[in-house]
């Protein structure tokens, strides 16, 4: 069930992801022409095993509550391969990006680190506000949840873990198009100081 949000694949020589699930294997790439049979999997980090968890829960009697903790998670993997993936395609000769991400390792910051490696924020971006607005309508709830605050998994109420299913389902073909944008032969250049 899971397997078919997570079917991006993208052309290495280009970075041009493709989601439409017609587009046949060996069909050259939209964007660059080329033949190109070894198109790769764009999720294929633990995004996948993160999606499998969270239906996995849903379908559960008692773990329903813990869609929302793995979604939120599966958020912050996103925006750090995102990141990732932008960073190695603009070639910075930075710091070690671990250990910035180590030090900024808050959604909130991530998101600026972003901004500041595209001109963007993911804030503001028609492509993503849907997904976005959800995920900060759910983030408080999470936080106490996964700090064991008393009676934090009662107060997840149904509309929450719904939400959080379609948060995890819909954030593959959002940050497929990111990822489509931004780490692709004609993504913008890193922006000016
Ligand atoms: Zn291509």
């Amino acid at each position: 069930m899971s397997s078919g949000f997570a079917l991006a694949k993208f052309c290495p020589p280009c970075g041009h992801v493709v989601d439409d699930r017609n587009f046949g294997k060996n069909d050259p790439c939209k964007t660059c022409g080329r033949e190109c049979d070894r198109r790769r999997f764009l999720f294929e980090g633990e995004e996948q095993e993160f999606l499998t968890m969270v239906f996995e829960c849903y379908r559960s009697k008692y773990s329903r509550p813990a869609c929302l903790l793995l979604s939120c998670s599966l958020m912050e993997l996103h925006l750090r391969m995102l990141i990732l993936h932008r960073w190695r395609w603009l070639g910075i000769k930075w710091p070690s990006l671990t250990t910035t991400l180590k030090e900024k390792w808050r959604f909130k910051q991530q998101v600026d680190l972003f901004a500041s490696l595209t001109g963007t924020s993911l804030f503001k971006l028609r492509l993503t506000k849907r997904l976005f607005s959800r995920h900060a309508a759910l983030v408080s709830k999470r936080d106490r949840l996964a700090h064991g605050l008393t009676g934090a998994a009662w107060l997840v109420t149904k509309e929450e873990v719904r939400s959080s299913v379609e948060l995890a389902a819909e954030s593959f073909t959002v940050f497929a198009q990111l990822h489509h944008r931004y780490c692709s032969v004609d993504a913008p250049p890193l922006p000016e100081a």
